[in-house]
């Protein structure tokens, strides 16, 4: 279970299990030291930047917004298409590298500092948990109100985030009908809503930190995504060890006496805990107090090395650091160093992964530019009509042409609306006949005409075959040209001399 470690790892049992096999629930005490005010503080930014996003618009669109059903994403007032294959490509790669350079950086900071996940479970439904049943390792708070009252608190939260989240689908104006209408209206979308609520609830008050354990693939990558140098939160076992119960001197005519020094602690035992415990003198700063398991909100003991199921929450940290205060030590038997700083003392910024990673990066980045840059303001498709006959005749002031049903599709990608017309520039005696002038797409619109392409029998090859080519001019000055392949009868009889 565990990976690598500073230390050596002695569990053998998923910290999240008891060992008859039932779960074990966890209830971290907070520890509220210094970098919990300052997880606070991002945390309480990226919750009203989460929730703002969807209101939030660039070039009328919102900033973020997966449009599934009418697949259309935009972002930072841009808009893509499943077609946009290498853009998106692009943009995908370049997501996966960034968070494996960040990783080889700064460890699991994304985890522990900005994964909706924690921000919302450690700092809204925890901190609810508390207010309704009292902090663990405190008196807690009885009454037959608290558990309704919390799972109804949970139910609000949920139904605000399961809206906040599919406002990211469908835009806050689609969302807004959603929820002034009555369901029975809309019976679907109340649906949709009623199980992303659900499922946030499940998530949040039952599965927790399971999410990160099991579910999550990004906490099973990290032993490749990281390395000996890489940012994380780890114990110093050469300042801790031996660990032990810090004794006081004894007094005339008593022996040692244990002294537990931080009140509340539960009276359980460490799975390292020493079976000798150490002399005052051979004993390092671990008092084996426990708190910063009991304060981990995965269950672990940070004390048996770097493990899978640390989301790098620095709880742990902010834990220590109080004990040590307490006790008059200094500050850091926890803390954010690398495996080769506690092992060596020194960690190497500049490695290979730190600079090739920002390297391909940059490239990716360029080229995400300059596709992004020479990117057409329309896409026009030409696609074969289905179920009509492939081509006809079609005789007009006595000149007689083949014509064949085409639909002519066209996304406008600017956010004006633009009228395109269309000729065949390559076929003489040829046309286009859309059935009107012009084709007129919204902004951001995707239109779709039916067209019948007239062209001479003449132009025809021998067996019947034509490539022409369709120019599209736009009221906003675009201007392309796609070719179409026509298949037209091989039995046409030409004219003689053609
Ligand atoms: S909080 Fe610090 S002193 Fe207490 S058990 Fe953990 S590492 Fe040891
Ligand atoms: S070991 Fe420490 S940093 Fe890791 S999850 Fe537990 S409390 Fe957070």
């Amino acid at each position: 279970m565990p990976t690598t470690g500073v230390a050596t790892t002695k569990s053998s049992v998923l910290s999240t299990i008891n060992p008859d096999g039932s779960r074990k629930w966890i209830k971290p005490r907070p520890s509220k030291g210094q970098f919990w005010r300052y997880r606070r503080a991002v945390a309480s930014i990226l919750i009203a930047f989460f929730t703002l996003i969807p209101y939030i618009k660039m070039n009328g669109r919102p900033i973020v917004q997966l449009d599934i059903s009418h697949r259309v994403f935009a972002l930072f007032g841009s808009v893509f298409y499943p077609t946009d294959t290498v853009i998106l490509a692009l943009f995908v790669v370049s997501i996966f590298l960034g968070i494996f350079l960040v990783t080889a950086l700064a460890g699991r900071a994304w985890c522990g500092w900005a994964c909706p996940q924690t921000v919302y479970m450690e700092l809204l439904y925890r901190p609810v948990e508390r207010l309704f049943e009292g902090v663990p390792g405190k008196k807690s708070k009885k009454g037959g109100w608290r558990r309704p009252a919390k799972y109804l608190t949970y139910l609000m939260l949920s139904a605000f985030l399961a809206h906040t989240f599919i406002a990211y689908f469908v835009g806050v104006e689609e969302l807004r009908i959603w929820v002034t209408r009555s369901p029975f209206q809309h019976p679907t979308s109340f649906l949709v809503m009623a199980g992303v609520t659900t499922m946030m609830m499940f998530d949040f008050c039952y599965f927790r930190e399971q999410t990160c354990l099991v579910a999550c693939p990004y906490g099973r990558m990290q032993s490749v995504l990281l390395d000996r140098n890489s940012l994380i939160v780890s114990y110093d076992p050469t300042r801790g060890e031996p660990r032990g119960k810090k004794r006081r001197k004894a007094k005339k005519g008593t022996g040692d006496v244990s002294l537990r020094v931080i009140e509340g602690t539960p009276p359980t035992t460490s799975p390292c805990t020493a079976t000798e415990p150490p002399t005052e003198d051979a004993q390092g700063d671990c008092i084996d107090c426990l708190m910063c398991v009991t304060t981990c909100p995965t269950g672990i003991d940070i004390r048996n090395g770097l493990q899978m199921e640390c989301i790098h929450c620095t709880q742990c940290i902010d834990a220590c650091d109080s004990v040590m205060e307490k006790i008059g030590k200094p500050r850091g038997l926890i803390r954010y160093s690398s495996q080769a700083a506690m092992e060596h003392g020194k960690r190497t910024l500049l490695r290979p992964r730190v600079i090739i990673y920002p390297l391909i990066l940059s490239v990716l980045l360029a080229a995400l530019v300059v596709v992004f840059a020479t990117k057409d303001p329309a896409e026009v498709t030409i696609l074969r009509a289905r179920g009509t006959l492939p081509y006809f005749r079609v005789t007009e002031n006595e000149i007689d042409r083949i014509g064949t049903r085409v639909k002519v599709r066209v996304r406008n990608r600017t956010d004006k609306p633009v009228a395109y017309t269309f000729t065949l520039a390559d076929v003489p005696g040829g046309g286009i006949s859309l059935g009107t002038d012009t084709l007129l797409v919204e902004p951001f619109g995707l239109e779709t005409a039916e067209a019948i392409l007239l062209v001479p029998p003449i132009e025809y090859g021998p067996r019947g075959h034509r490539t022409i080519t369709i120019q599209t001019t736009g009221s906003d000055g675009f201007d392309s040209e796609v070719t179409y392949d026509l298949v037209g009868p091989a039995w046409i009889e030409k004219p003689s001399g053609g």
